[in-house]
């Protein structure tokens, strides 16, 4: 099962792939998660994508493609996996098809007011890199693993807003998998295990 999953930042896009990582055990490569890593560990790569990443701007295609195509030629990636966060331009979504055959491309939409106030309540947990919420968290701990849990500096609102605003999701990438009729869109407004079942209505059909 090969699966993209578009749609704005703070859509719940990072949920729902754990979800559905967990239930068909599948690997979950976040685009986001990668550059994270490598910032917070200082490598070259974080050092090169710090700085769009803080503004809110997308890495450059050349940099951001390179990443994807080594680790979707990983062993763990022969049964299938779950892209989040990849791709977000037409350009992306073209190199992508040169090296990997998407099954399905959901988006999970939800509109900007509702993102912003996702967002802004949004932590990520320092041990397993779960996304929370400030409406789910106990004694302040991750509720998954109980590790610690932080902000992240593009989560404050002026930043989200600038994400929006740069990062909105190009018809011309929704047109493309339209096109090869693989697209579904699935609206993120309820709970996450409400949106799941929606999602996982399009997933049982391909497992
Ligand atoms: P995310 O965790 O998906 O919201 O990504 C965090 C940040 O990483 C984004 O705001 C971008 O700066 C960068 N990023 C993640 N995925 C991509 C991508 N496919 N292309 C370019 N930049 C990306």
């Amino acid at each position: 099962m090969r699966i993209v999953l578009l749609g704005p930042p703070g859509s719940g896009k990072g949920t729902q792939a754990n979800i559905i990582c967990e239930k068909y055990n599948l690997p979950h490569i976040s685009t986001g998660d990668i550059f994270r890593y490598n910032i917070a560990n200082q490598t070259e790569l974080g050092k090169k994508v710090k700085s769009y990443i803080d503004s809110g701007s997308l890495v450059p295609d050349e940099v951001t493609i390179e990443i994807v195509k080594d680790r979707l030629m990983q062993d763990d990636c022969k049964v299938g996996f779950v892209l989040d966060g990849f791709p977000r331009n037409l350009e992306q979504s073209k190199a992508l098809d040169l090296f990997a055959n998407i099954d399905k491309a959901i988006m999970i939409d939800l509109d900007d007011d509702e993102i912003v106030r996702r967002l802004s309540g949004r932590r990520m947990c320092r041990k397993c890199g779960n996304p929370t919420h400030l409406d789910w968290l106990v004694n302040n701990k991750c509720e998954k693993c109980g590790g610690d849990v932080y902000v992240r500096d593009d989560d404050k609102e002026d930043v989200v807003r600038a994400r929006l605003e740069k990062q909105k999701l190009p018809q011309n990438v929704i047109d493309f998998y339209r096109d090869k009729g693989i697209f579904e869109r699935v609206e993120a407004d309820e709970t996450k295990d409400k949106t799941f079942v929606k999602v996982d209505r399009i997933l049982s059909k391909l497992a």
